[in-house]
């Protein structure tokens, strides 16, 4: 473990980045409800050191694709739509300007979604099918599927070039084929040469269980990955880390188990105030059902433990409506 935590410490000082100790231990709090507790005093405390560190310098958030997903999986069985139970979520792409610490300017990528690589994944494959074989289905999927931006093209529009980017992160693999971003010596299935890398030299920064996860998919996972993703992928391309990570000032990567064991989310401190995009909902209602305006949502989950606890951390969300 020792010999890890150096490897970790290592590889993180590497790219200006550090560890975070204030939420050391409270993932293995037991039971539930004192988990939760020790979580939010611990981002009491971190928030404080956190602003008190200072601002990225910019931040861009771009539209890539709009895609379908089931909306029980969404509100947690919570609400029903008889006709059409499918919910369309924006998926959106962070550019992120800021310093390290040890000084160096850094431009990260967020959630950079290259839309072929996620339609490779079973779950979406087969959702494909089975709305072409529903008549009238083209017109449905026309309503849920919709492509705004390709990452690359993301880059131009913000004046900058593959090369300018530093590092790129998801906040978990669900859907993601990193042979898109980071190149392969493969050649992906019906394609006809390897890809090359979208962003340069670009490292991925990958919470090591996620990394792990689609290395040796479970069953009950399967659907939601893309399989041999990583095939041909140069292991230099990809950072891991375990636990909390500060990846310079006013940039965090918060471990957030909870969708997957590796997700991670991302916080960022800014003249607007600190924002965090996390994927273990799809929408506020996830985080606070007793606010919602859905009223079965609202009602379902609204209970005195809910009422009576309010988040206490002003944290907002920024774009928490990715492909999952
Ligand atoms: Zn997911």
């Amino acid at each position: 473990m020792a010999k890890q935590a150096g490897r970790t410490d290592e590889a993180l000082s590497a790219i200006g980045a550090r560890v975070i100790p204030d939420f050391e231990g409270v993932h293995e709090i037991w039971p539930r409800g004192e988990r939760l507790t020790a979580v939010r005093h611990a981002a009491e405390i971190y928030k404080e050191r956190f602003t008190s560190q200072g601002l990225v310098h910019a931040i861009k958030s771009v539209d890539i694709a709009a895609a379908p997903y089931p909306v029980k999986y969404a509100f947690h069985d919570a609400v029903s739509v008889p006709t059409l139970p499918l919910i369309s979520m924006i998926n959106r792409m962070l550019v992120v300007q800021y310093d390290d610490w040890n000084g160096t300017p850094r431009t990260l990528v967020f959630e950079p979604t290259v839309p072929d690589g996620s339609a490779e994944a079973p779950f979406y494959r087969n959702l494909r099918a089975l709305i072409n074989r529903i008549p009238g289905g083209h017109l449905a999927e026309k309503f849920v599927l919709s492509y705004y931006n390709e990452p690359g093209d993301v880059l131009v529009k913000l004046g900058l070039r593959p090369g300018d980017i530093d590092f790129c992160t998801f906040d978990h693999l669900h859907v993601q084929d990193p042979r898109m971003i980071l190149g392969s010596t493969e050649v992906i299935e019906g394609e006809t040469e390897p890809r090359r890398p979208l962003f340069g030299d670009a490292k991925m920064l990958v919470h090591s269980r996620e990394l792990a996860t689609l290395q040796s998919l479970h069953p009950m996972q399967w659907a939601w990955y893309v399989e041999g993703g990583l095939g041909g992928v140069d292991p230099a391309m990809v950072v891991t880390f375990d636990g909390d990570i500060e990846l310079g000032r006013g940039i965090t990567l918060l471990w957030t188990p909870g969708h997957t064991d590796g997700n991670h989310s991302l916080v960022v401190n800014t003249p607007d105030g600190v924002w965090v995009s996390s994927e273990n909902g799809i929408s506020l209602d996830n985080w606070q059902p007793e606010l919602s305006r859905i009223p079965v949502c609202a009602n379902t989950t609204s209970n005195s433990a809910a009422k009576s606890a309010p988040m206490p951390i002003p944290w907002r969300i920024l774009s928490i409506s990715t492909i999952r």
